[in-house]
């Protein structure tokens, strides 16, 4: 036997917690056994391990103990194929329009379409009837066991008779060839009236991912209407109906300069009691295309503190808040190296990547009359392995993470097909791991030895 690599030893009120990152598992080790397992850890002995068979198997079944012939590195590979090349998920982001009500400081999608002078263009009908056929025929051929939607935009909601066609069409399918439909919608919420949430719901989707960015204050400087009206008020009163109904995950981009007020913006939602789900995400600015918007960038480890410090106040203010960043397997940072999942934009061109949309260069095939086209730049995706990166393979995330954000790696270097680099690669995990483990803890997860 011997140690995992992946294992993160993090000591805690007289207690050690055990995390392994490519299991997932997390592990209390009472106080009158910590000195005695962290040695066996740290030093590797395991002839000396002085432990019961029971407690070796739990070590064992964690995977931080593991047997000599187990290469961690080669099993990452294998499970990076099976999840990149299973025909389990079929994953489609759709784009339904380009329009949007807003005008966000920060939006470059919007800028774009404003610079090139375009009329915003919404999917056509014939684009929508061939992703509903090409649908049932990868259902026939492939037998995927969960189609996952996700209706993107513009403001998709601006495009609500096109995403019932279609969603009620995937659900009809998912019913005939018994296969898990999941759908969300990205929404700004501002048309997420009580009546929409009913429409929603009566086609299959049931899950919303809204934008806040902070308290009113901010939230309205940042997210105002194409109008210049403010739209925070309107949003908390449709999330007030919405997330008795539906699963709602708030999403808000963190700057340097938002922070005390993403902390307000949390306050206010506890005191709702409302049951919604929180994703924090860093803003990331791109000089090469800029907006005007010039709050300050946190740097990956800075946001990674900011993270910790903000599920920590979520924590405080909703006790039976649900956190757990660890319940599910994380095979990658996004499922664009998977075969079967993919961005269709408003014109039919698809991408891997929904930063993406838009930029020609990068399409890796369009819709046809039938079904998908995919051209060569697809490989280049599908191909990619974090373990050529040296940086990848000495990481303690890598089997979370699988080379993080993947855009750089690809459309910027493999397909030479963006100008401007992502601002960040790595995930905020690759420094903030131990404190998310011991947060979780206090939740008194996980099994005592
Ligand atoms: S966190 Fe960064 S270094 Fe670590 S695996 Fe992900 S991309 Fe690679
Ligand atoms: S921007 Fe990066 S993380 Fe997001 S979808 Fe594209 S490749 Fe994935």
């Amino acid at each position: 036997m011997k140690i995992s690599r992946y294992n993160q030893l993090i000591e805690k009120d007289n207690y050690l917690i055990l995390f392994n990152s490519i299991s997932n598992a997390i592990l209390y080790v009472e106080p009158n056994k910590v000195k005695e397992v962290k040695e066996v850890l740290e030093s590797g002995n395991i002839e000396e391990i002085k432990l019961s068979d029971e407690d070796i198997e739990k070590l064992k079944k964690g995977l931080y103990i593991i047997p000599d012939e187990f290469d961690e590195i080669t099993y990452l590979k294998m499970r990076l194929n099976n999840y990149k090349y299973s025909d389990r998920f079929l994953r489609y982001t759709i784009s339904l329009t380009e329009e949007c009500n807003f005008s966000c400081v920060y939006c470059y999608q919007q800028m774009l379409i404003t610079l090139m002078d375009k009329k915003p263009a919404k999917i056509a009908k014939n684009i929508v009837n061939t992703i509903l056929n090409m649908t049932e025929k990868r259902f026939e051929e492939e037998h995927p066991k969960v189609l996952s939607i996700t209706f993107y935009g513009g403001e998709p909601l601006l495009a609500l008779d096109e995403l019932e066609t279609l969603s009620k069409g995937f659900e009809e399918m998912c019913k005939k060839f018994e296969v898990k439909y999941e759908a969300n919608v990205v929404t700004n919420g501002y048309l997420l009236t009580h009546d929409i949430v009913n429409r929603l719901l009566n086609c299959g989707v049931n899950s919303v991912i809204i934008t806040i960015d902070g308290d009113k204050t901010l939230h309205d400087k940042y997210r105002k209407t194409k109008s210049d009206k403010p739209t925070f008020d309107k949003i908390m009163e449709n999330i007030n109906y919405a997330q008795d109904k539906m699963y709602v995950t708030i999403r808000t981009n963190i700057s340097k300069n938002s922070i005390e007020n993403v902390k307000k913006m949390i306050k206010i939602l506890a005191e709702k009691g409302w049951r919604v789900d929180f994703d924090f995400q860093p803003v990331e600015v791109v000089e090469e295309l800029s907006t005007g918007f010039n709050d300050e960038m946190l740097t990956l480890r800075e946001f990674a503190n900011v993270e910790v410090e903000l599920y920590k106040e979520v924590i405080t203010l909703i006790p039976d808040y649900p956190f757990n960043p660890f319940r599910r397997l994380r095979m990658a940072r996004c499922d664009a190296l998977c075969k079967n999942s993919c961005v269709i934009d408003v014109d039919g061109s698809i991408y891997k990547c929904w930063g993406e949309i838009g930029n020609k260069f990068s399409s890796v095939g369009k819709i046809t009359k039938e079904d998908i086209e995919l051209n060569h730049k697809f490989e280049k995706w599908i191909t990619y392995e974090p373990f050529e990166d040296q940086k990848c393979m000495e990481c303690s995330v890598l089997p979370m993470c699988m080379g993080g954000c993947v855009f750089n790696a690809v459309v910027v270097d493999r397909l030479n097909s963006s100008p401007w680099r992502k601002p960040y690669t790595c995930i905020p995990l690759k420094y903030n791991l131990k404190e998310m483990v011991s947060l979780l803890s206090d939740k008194k997860l996980g099994v005592k030895i």
